[in-house]
């Protein structure tokens, strides 16, 4: 009998969960992804270049805007939405998808987290103004903006102020620093750059939260970018040598920035959105491929063997596992997360980056040979893969790490150190 081909799942699974205008950005995701980024993912992937022509549509259908209030102009969604969007692109372009977050994220920072702060009323002012600068910036002219925050230290965990410094001058600052992997270096409009204010004594709560213009005098990238996935994010190192910007770079008030991370860890939760999108994708691949369905291949179908039908199995539950969390967490996560919803956020982070590498590693197993071909897509989304679970600030043995720690401690909880003599066991 022939194969019908199946119309492939919805990323919410059930878009009935989703609001018209979830669904609606969805659809307006998957349209682009499906017809423009898709296609153009391998040239990228292999030349390791940023898919401009990707960044000109993402701007054409208003989604750069995706978290600019309706009211300046924008698409008005929030972290629910960023979630959905960045997942669906995933499915087409993990590259696209990963850049698309940074910006878009960087954006949300400086909207829906500022409006949650409790500023001051001159500091509430001082943020409106600077809001609508740079909302009209992303909507009226396209900017881009790069959130390049890793230095490769510990200030990436929260353990250390970040090395990169702004001195405080008349009417602006003066940066001084380097960022590592900074995704869209050489194609963004701003760098949405973390660093400490210089005073003495500075901790992570003097962070300030500064867009470097990308042509300000100074500012380069610098070094090799030739890695194993996620190539098409293009993130080179940033250098910023005494870079002078003016104070409406802030995209939040002075000393904000550590406050609204700790009371929104869920941004950090982001990152996971293109690699829920990836798993989707390798999974959609595998049907399709033991179906005999999959375009420019030999209609050979694979899936009468019940060893295919097994793993097919074990990729499905895997990926509902991941995406049950992962829309847990897109559609309910809150400012001010107590520790069991602090650990609901981590283990959904966690579950999704390591579903995300294990689904395609055993989707290239099921498949075979055949399928690791670069003619096919299934090995690029392996690799891009790979790269989720080494992201900072939530990387996985960071997660575990914290999980296993807030599970069994309470913040100010240590236990002496253990002497085997005095251990009962040991006797
Ligand atoms: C494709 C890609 C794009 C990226 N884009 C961006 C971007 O746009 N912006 C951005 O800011 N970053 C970006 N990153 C960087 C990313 O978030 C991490 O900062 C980076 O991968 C860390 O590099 P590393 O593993 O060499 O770090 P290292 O600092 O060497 O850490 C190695 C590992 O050690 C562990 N570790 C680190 N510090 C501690 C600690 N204090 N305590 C215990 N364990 C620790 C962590 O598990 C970590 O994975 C990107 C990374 C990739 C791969």
């Amino acid at each position: 009998m022939p194969v019908v081909p199946r119309p492939v799942p919805h990323v919410a699974g059930d878009p009935g969960r989703l609001t018209d205008r979830q669904q609606a950005l969805v659809a307006l995701a998957a349209e682009l992804g499906r017809s423009r980024f898709a296609p153009r993912a391998a040239g990228h992937d292999r030349d390791a270049s940023f898919p401009v022509e990707n960044l000109r549509e993402l701007r054409d259908s208003g989604l750069l805007a995706l978290c600019v209030p309706v009211e300046r102009g924008g698409q008005g969604g929030g972290y629910a939405e960023l979630m959905l969007v960045a997942a669906e692109l995933g499915r087409h372009c993990g590259a696209t998808a990963l850049s698309f977050n940074m910006h878009a994220c960087a954006t949300l920072w400086l909207g829906e987290v500022a409006d949650q702060l409790d500023l001051s009323e001159r500091e509430r002012a001082d943020q409106a103004a600077r809001q609508a600068l740079h909302q009209e910036r992303v909507v009226r002219h396209g900017k881009l903006y790069a959130q390049p925050f890793s230095e490769g230290g510990a200030a990436s965990v929260g353990k250390a102020p970040w090395g990169t410094l702004a001195r405080r001058v008349e009417g602006g600052y003066v940066v001084t620093g380097r960022k590592v992997f900074a995704t869209l270096a050489g194609v963004a409009d701003h760098y949405a750059v973390l660093c400490t204010l210089d005073t003495p004594g500075a901790s992570p709560r003097d962070t300030l939260f500064l867009a470097v213009p990308a042509d300000a005098p100074g500012v380069s990238v610098t070094g090799p970018w030739d890695p194993l996935g996620m190539r098409a994010t293009v993130s080179r190192r940033l250098v910023l040598p005494d870079v002078c910007v003016r104070d409406s770079a802030r995209l939040l008030p002075e000393g904000r920035y550590h406050e609204a991370a700790q009371r929104h860890p869920h941004l950090y939760g982001t990152l996971a959105a293109p690699y829920m999108g990836i798993a989707q994708a390798a999974y959609d691949f595998t049907v399709q491929y033991l179906r005999g369905e999959v375009p420019g291949m030999p209609p050979v179908t694979r899936r009468m063997y019940p060893t295919k039908q097994l793993a097919v199995a074990q990729m499905c539950i895997q990926l509902e596992q991941a995406r049950a969390m992962f829309l847990d967490t897109a559609l309910h996560a809150r400012p001010d997360p107590d520790a069991t919803a602090l650990q609901r956020l981590q283990a959904a982070h966690y579950t999704v980056m390591e579903s995300a590498a294990a689904i395609c590693s055993l989707a290239l197993r099921t498949c075979g040979g055949a399928s690791m071909m670069r003619s096919l897509p299934l090995e690029r989304y392996f690799r891009d893969a790979r790269c989720g679970s080494v992201m900072l600030p939530w990387t996985a043995e960071l997660c575990l790490d914290q999980l296993g720690r807030s599970a069994l401690y309470d913040p100010d909880e240590t236990d002496e150190p253990v002497d085997p003599v005095d251990d009962p066991r040991a006797a």
